[in-house]
């Protein structure tokens, strides 16, 4: 049983450490590395927006935490910079038992390749564009945070492309057909992915224009969109300006709760 609190935490955490088994340019934006290895038995899919921290190694090799629970944070930090693991967060996109490219569990990750403003990569983002099979990995399960009151009457998810992951798995995740609303605002339309949507889902895929701030797109297509008249429960991610900017919109123009309102800036 996972551990409920504001969010659904995994019953045991560990450190897992993986290895690259493939790595696949999905779209013009996003490549896909797929993990494995025989760690990843005690990893237990929860569906939806699963995610965990992913560490890589510096030059001198992959060193994790020892210590779980409340313990590790400190640990990582008062490791030496030079083998204290580089540390981001990223979704489950697939979890699959029984691996395609070798044996025993394997995760498919999606990496957005966001450029900096210097046009450099991020290290997350620089590893998923080299990584080749054999490289080794840190994750640590955090589990989901959609979790909507069973007496909502429907549903908002709305994200930019690093929330992509996250929202497919949640629709992936979902078993009925309430009204679910969804935005998700790309770069590049071609970014687009399959969606396993139910009856009841609408899923507006929004291309920003070229000089356009991210989540400027998708708040305006939200503040224009005809929605329920009462409010539901709304999720959303991507940029903290655009988790935060729908919240508000929610919040002071929608009539939603705070508590009402999941929202996650995944990057600043
Ligand atoms: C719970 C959670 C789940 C996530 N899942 C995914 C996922 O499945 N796939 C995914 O691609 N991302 C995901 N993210 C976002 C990802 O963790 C960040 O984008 C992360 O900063 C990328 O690390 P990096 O090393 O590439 O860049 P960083 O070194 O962290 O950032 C470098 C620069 O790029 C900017 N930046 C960071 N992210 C973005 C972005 N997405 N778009 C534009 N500019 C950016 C930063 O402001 C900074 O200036 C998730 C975040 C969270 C919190």
């Amino acid at each position: 049983m996972a551990r409920e609190s504001k969010f659904r935490k995994p019953e045991q955490r560990e450190f897992l450490v993986a290895q690259v088994r493939a790595r696949k340019e999905i779209s013009p934006n996003f490549v896909r590395v797929t993990i494995g290895g025989p760690a990843l038995a005690s990893f237990r899919p929860m569906g939806y927006d699963h995610w965990f921290r992913l560490f890589l190694p510096t030059a001198k090799g992959l060193r994790l935490p020892r210590r779980t629970g409340g313990l590790w944070m400190a640990e990582y930090f008062l490791m030496p910079k030079d083998t204290r693991p580089i540390g981001r967060n990223y979704t489950v996109r697939h979890h699959r038992a029984q691996g395609t490219y070798g044996e025993g569990p394997e995760i498919d990750i999606d990496f957005l390749l966001h450029e900096n403003a210097d046009g450099t990569l991020g290290p997350a983002s620089a590893w998923a564009r080299d990584a080749a099979p054999g490289d080794e990995l840190g994750i640590y399960d955090e589990g989901i945070t959609f979790l909507p009151p069973v007496t909502t009457d429907w549903r908002l998810l709305v994200g930019d492309e690093s929330a992509l992951p996250a929202i497919l798995g949640i629709l992936a995740s979902t078993t009925d057909d309430l009204r679910t609303e969804v935005f998700v605002e790309l770069s590049h339309p071609d970014d687009a992915q399959c969606a396993d949507t139910r009856d009841g889902t609408t899923l507006r895929w929004l291309t920003r224009p070229k000089d356009a701030t991210v989540g400027e797109t998708v708040l305006t297509a939200l503040r224009a969109a005809d929605l329920p008249g009462t409010p539901g429960y709304a999720w959303t991610a991507g940029g903290q300006k655009l988790a935060s900017g729908v919240r508000r919109h929610l919040v002071t123009q929608r009539g939603f709760g705070k508590d009402a309102v999941t929202f996650t800036g995944y990057w600043r």
